[in-house]
């Protein structure tokens, strides 16, 4: 029995010995909980294990359903353990505080993989915090790098918001594609190819060959137009994530871009900024949850939106008036 936070981190920092997943999935329990207390436990813990984290590759990668991402992240994980290192496999899944449902956590996914030893997959929280379902996958990836992951692969389906907030917590952002050239084929948002650090095409094998170069022609063009205002020009590469063809290539590039990031500098900016901006974020958040629990506010907004409603006031002096009461 786990008694308290100190011995909980100290397992977590223990690596592969015993009780070390269970600690893991303890603390990702405490994470995701709705209780204040656990999340005070859960904050106590992220504050001891702080100084840990930091050392992983936190790669993000995204796609339509049916891409191919779980076999692709199947395949990239049993190289990279091949390799020798640890991986987990975290998920923002942005259905889940929508309608219940998921779409990424309902198939039996990364079957191989979760049998590995060295990998930890860690199926999407079903709702969400504070700061959206992203907030939980940004502190389990920091719980994550404590314990000793080489690598943190962060999934997502590419809908709605989700994708910014996974490119805003990963240093390299992988866009998943299937041989078909046109956009709005891929349900490809222009923001997304802004974000990509790399796109990959998968299901490149069989008799799919050809439309995949042709494919890989079209966003190489694509991207060339793409000012990305910094040095590294992103790839477009293409893999069979099924016959596991082109996996390293895609490992090398990623490689490529950790070692000129962390030799011209922007590899530590950018972590650098993605923390300040996540805290600006937090701020906001957590703002807006004490306005909407203050009791005068609560007593007193039905009113003034109805009044903005009806044109007797303006949205701007009844917001005034209601920050007032804060
Ligand atoms: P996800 O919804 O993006 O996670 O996609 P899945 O990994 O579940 O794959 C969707 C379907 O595509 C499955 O039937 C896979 O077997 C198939 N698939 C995945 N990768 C490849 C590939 O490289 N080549 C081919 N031909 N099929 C693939």
């Amino acid at each position: 029995m786990i008694q308290n936070m100190d011995q909980l981190a100290q397992a977590i920092l223990a690596g592969e010995k015993t009780g070390h997943r269970r600690a893991l999935a303890k603390a990702i329990t405490l994470i995701e909980s709705k209780l204040d207390e656990h999340r005070q436990q859960a904050q106590a813990l992220l504050n001891t294990l702080l100084q840990h984290t930091g050392k992983s590759l936190r790669v993000g990668i995204t796609g339509i359903p049916g891409v191919g991402k779980s076999t692709f992240i199947e395949t990239l994980g049993l190289y990279l353990i091949a390799q020798g290192q640890k991986v987990a496999v975290l998920a923002v899944d942005p259905s889940s505080p929508l309608r219940g449902g998921s779409i990424l956590g309902d198939k039996t996914r990364m079957e191989q993989l979760s049998r590995e030893p060295k990998a930890f997959i860690r199926p999407t929280p079903s709702e969400g915090a504070l700061g959206g379902v992203a907030q939980h996958t940004r502190e389990t990836l920091l719980v994550c790098e404590a314990a000793g992951y080489d690598v943190i692969l962060v999934e997502t389906v590419g809908v709605g918001q989700s994708e910014y907030q996974v490119a805003a917590m990963v240093d390299f952002f992988l866009v998943l594609m299937i041989p078909n050239a046109g956009d709005e084929l891929q349900g490809i948002k222009r923001g997304i190819m802004e974000l990509a650090d790399s796109l990959v095409i998968n299901k490149t094998d069989g008799e799919s060959l050809a439309l995949a170069k042709q494919t890989q022609g079209y966003y190489q063009s694509a991207l060339h137009l793409l000012n990305t205002g910094t040095t590294w020009q992103p790839q477009v590469l293409t893999c069979s994530a099924m016959e596991n063809k082109g996996i390293e290539a895609v490992w090398t590039t990623i490689e490529d871009y950790e070692q000129q990031n962390k030799d011209n500098g922007q590899f530590a900016i950018k972590r650098a900024q993605q923390n300040s901006q996540h805290l600006d974020a937090l701020i906001q958040a957590l703002l807006t949850q004490k306005f909407h629990q203050n009791e005068a506010v609560k007593t007193q907004l039905p009113d003034l939106r109805q009044a903005v409603i009806d044109h007797e006031m303006t949205a701007y002096d009844a917001a005034v008036a209601l920050l007032k009461l804060v």
